[in-house]
């Protein structure tokens, strides 16, 4: 186990930075396509993070712990969203992270420790059991996040992104999907009139679905649609083709987009609309989760923006 600390920079969130942009995509399809960019609200901590965070930190700060823990991979958005959000809170962090440290730490790491996160690195083998690494590592002052926020507060953190959009006018919600929280969050949101549609990041998560009604309330299961087949061979895996699209999507809508997330929400979006899934006058909320972070792990120049 290894442990840094350094002296952080001091983080501010305005979510208000969030804004609605209307997409050029769509228009030939008379299918109307709104972009709700929560990639605007900061640079590092861009988009359902800081939603999904929220009322941890508020849950944690109301029982006076002093200390935020949680666990995550070496290029995980909700590591340094994490530091993030707790540096914004003064509170102090630590992170498990799966496998050894390797050198130079990656981005995203690094990132982390700039917010003041300690990280304490762990063999895949101990990382797989949670309850474990709590049991062994538990603190009176410490409070425990599960990984990638998932659970009921991180949904209702995430259900609190609609509250910003005016949300009758949509027919549908789109938005990319990891663990799951977000996308149980905003089904919870959403109204009666409205379809709700994750496109999975993952290759054949077959247990997605029970992971994401869990945290949903039984009238909304039957909204929820998960599209599995745009991960693009697998989970951060992404081909030319990907980048491509990437690049041709920002010179058409000057929105940059992810390589995990939301560039396969985007061209599920834009597959899905060719495929005619869509009618004549709906009018579609994607949520552009950010995650813009992560693209650090290419080689420069790989991207126009
Ligand atoms: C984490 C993340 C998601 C997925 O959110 P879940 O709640 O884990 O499903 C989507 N987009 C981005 C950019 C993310 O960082």
């Amino acid at each position: 186990m290894i442990i840094f600390k350094f002296n952080s920079v001091k983080v501010q969130i305005n979510t208000n930075l969030a804004r609605i942009q209307h997409l050029h995509l769509g228009k030939e399809q008379k299918v109307t396509i709104n972009v709700l960019r929560l990639d605007l609200i900061h640079p590092i901590i861009s988009g359902n993070k800081w939603y999904k965070l929220r009322f941890y930190l508020e849950e944690a700060i109301n029982a006076s712990f002093k200390e935020i823990a949680t666990f995550g991979g070496a290029y995980s958005n909700h590591i340094v969203a994490t530091a993030c959000a707790c540096n914004e809170r003064n509170m102090r962090s630590v992170a498990f992270i799966r496998g050894e440290m390797t050198f130079p730490l990656t981005h995203t790491l690094q990132e982390a420790v700039s917010y003041g996160m300690q990280l304490c690195f762990l063999s895949r083998n101990d990382y797989k059991n949670k309850t474990d690494i709590i049991a062994s590592n538990d603190l009176p002052y410490r409070y425990w996040i599960p990984e990638g926020g998932y659970g009921i507060l991180g949904a209702q953190g995430a259900a609190s992104i609609l509250n910003t959009v005016p949300l009758q006018e949509y027919t549908h919600i789109i938005a990319a999907v990891g663990s799951g929280t977000m996308i149980a969050g905003l089904l919870n949101g959403s109204m009666a009139h409205q379809t709700v549609i994750g496109i999975s990041s993952q290759k054949n998560n077959l247990s997605l679905e029970s992971e994401i009604l869990k945290l949903t309330f039984t009238e909304n299961h039957r909204k929820l649609i998960l599209m599995h087949d745009y991960h693009f061979g697998g989970f951060a895996k992404h081909p030319s083709e990907l980048l491509h699209f990437m690049g041709d999507f920002w010179y058409n809508e000057s929105i940059p987009t992810d390589l995990v997330y939301t560039s396969k929400l985007f061209f599920a979006v834009s597959d899905q609309l060719q495929k005619k899934y869509f009618n004549t006058g709906d009018k579609i909320l994607v949520i552009h989760s950010g995650g813009l972070q992560g693209n650090k792990s290419l080689p420069e120049k790989s991207l126009p923006f």
